[in-house]
């Protein structure tokens, strides 16, 4: 049975450290489907359709790796594509945290489903979706975080 990962995340943008975590994640998974999540209540920063643009650059040599949106529970949404795993990356104990409380819900809404974490490699430790968006905002190049050209 092929091993098939979705890697969930807003990726408001999407960063070299989550590019990081889907390549290394190929060497654990037959395919890996980067989910763009639209959350209705949360206003994005870069337009959804930006970022499938570039994230589907991104990775468009790789036969293994896809890109998809939804808007619905992660849980429900991996038995779309037979994907047995989720892929998060983990930079401290902040994202420790967090990442523990949402696979615990996950693994209650879906028992079939196993949370994989690879720690970030340290040269993208520092790399922050949030606080890419505030340099952006006030004008800085935050071309140097990103696996694409803006
Ligand atoms: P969410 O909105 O679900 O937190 P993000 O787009 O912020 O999604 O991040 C998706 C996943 O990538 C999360 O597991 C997050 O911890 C991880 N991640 C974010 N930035 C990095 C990074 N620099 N290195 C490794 N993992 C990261």
């Amino acid at each position: 049975m092929k091993r098939v990962a979705l890697f969930p995340g807003s990726f408001d943008p999407f960063t070299k450290g989550h590019y990081d975590i889907v390549i290394r994640g190929l060497k654990l998974f037959d395919e890996i489907i980067v989910a763009i999540g639209q959350n209705t209540k949360k206003q994005r920063y870069f337009p959804l359709e930006l970022m499938i643009e570039k994230v589907t650059g991104t990775f468009e040599k790789e036969d293994k790796i896809s890109v998809v949106t939804y808007n619905e529970l992660t849980a429900s949404f991996v038995k779309k594509f037979d994907a047995r795993y989720l892929l998060r990356g983990l930079r401290n104990t902040t994202d420790f945290e967090y990442e523990n409380s949402i696979a615990q819900m996950n693994k209650y809404l879906n028992s079939e489903l196993e949370s994989v974490f690879l720690i970030t490699s340290p040269e993208y430790a520092a790399i922050n979706s949030s606080i890419i968006r505030e340099v952006h905002r006030y004008d800085g190049d935050i071309n140097v975080f990103l696996p694409y050209t803006l």
